[in-house]
């Protein structure tokens, strides 16, 4: 949407294409207090709707629908959206990153009632501050997330399914010296509880070796098993790393001239709307001198 606004404001006309969540993840969390100029908190679905309107009032045509396939080969490249071609001189990619679920039932029923996949987002809300909490996984982001967690739970169990951290060194290290940071070793999550509280008041592990089950009683659940971007239908074309966020090349600009990139399709490290905001900003202003260069 900040993409748009400037690209609108810079008379380019931009076709925001919506995809099969319009206003992208902020639209699935309740409030928002970490993003400026908003001191009580914004409910994350205004937001989004606000930066629509923000974008529309300069010219930003809003469609529907996903893009199913992209002909990159030549310009105006090509996208198929739900079976129709659009056809554009230059494109923004800010497809996102969707997070890994743990796949219960239980943590879907309780998301943002204690079930949450950002620590930076949430960590800081009242219903965690001084109570206990779980976070699951093993990796650099589930190191990351445990450790920013100690400053507002009274403990954080760090869950993991093997005996050792797939972490680098360094960060497991730390995680694992600071005194409010538990190792549950192999084991996983197979319920979060409680539905009938309609909060969470714990989660039920398996211990994978021994088979044995426990309760461990926490009011929040942070899932850190870590993120898929959204850029599978530019496999092949576009440079990417090993885990498929797209690598841009100088400024927001893509191996392919006039394919530009923005957000966490783009950004394994940040992660956050205002860090998404500012590369959709600078994404816009890398197409216009761009067009205006080749314009010359
Ligand atoms: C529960 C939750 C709470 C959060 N809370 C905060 C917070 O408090 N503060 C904060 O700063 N950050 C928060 N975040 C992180 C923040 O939401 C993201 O960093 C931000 O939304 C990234 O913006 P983006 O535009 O890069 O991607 P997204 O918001 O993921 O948007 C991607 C968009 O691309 C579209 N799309 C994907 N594929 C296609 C396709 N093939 N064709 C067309 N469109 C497509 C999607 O429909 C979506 O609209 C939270 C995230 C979650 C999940």
């Amino acid at each position: 949407m900040t993409a748009a606004l400037y690209a609108a404001r810079a008379n380019l006309r931009p076709l925001v294409i919506t995809g099969r969540q319009p206003g992208g993840l902020l639209t699935t969390t309740t409030v928002v207090e970490n993003y400026p100029g908003f001191p009580e908190g914004i409910d994350g679905h205004e937001l989004m709707t606000r930066m629509q309107k923000q974008a529309e009032r300069f010219g930003a045509r809003i469609r529907s629908g996903s893009v199913e396939a992209v002909d990159l080969s030549s310009q105006p490249f090509g996208l198929t959206v739900e079976g129709e071609e659009v056809r554009s001189e230059t494109i923004i990619i800010a497809t996102g990153a969707s997070h890994r679920h743990l796949g219960l039932k239980s943590e879907h029923l309780l998301e943002n009632k204690g079930v949450t996949y950002c620590a930076t987002c949430d960590g800081a809300l009242p219903l965690f501050r001084n109570q206990p909490l779980v976070v699951v996984g093993g990796g650099d982001s589930a190191c990351e997330e445990a450790m920013y967690l100690t400053r507002f739970g009274s403990m954080v169990h760090l869950v993991h399914r093997r005996d050792t951290l797939r972490a680098s060194i360094i960060m497991a290290e730390r995680a694992l010296a600071n005194p409010k940071i538990t190792p549950v070793w192999d084991s996983v999550v197979t319920e979060v509880l409680d539905l009938k509280a309609g909060k969470v008041t714990g989660v039920r592990l398996k211990n994978v070796k021994t088979n044995t089950e426990s309760v461990l009683d926490c009011s929040g659940v942070f899932v850190a098993i870590g993120h898929i971007p959204n850029t599978q239908i530019f496999k092949g074309v576009l440079d990417m790393d090993e885990n498929g966020y797209i690598i841009p090349k100088r400024g927001t600009a893509t191996n392919v001239p006039g394919v530009f990139v923005a957000g966490d399709c783009a950004d394994h490290v940040y992660r956050q709307a205002v860090t998404a905001a500012g590369l959709g900003c600078a994404a816009a202003i890398d197409v216009e001198r761009y067009l205006a260069a080749r314009n010359e």
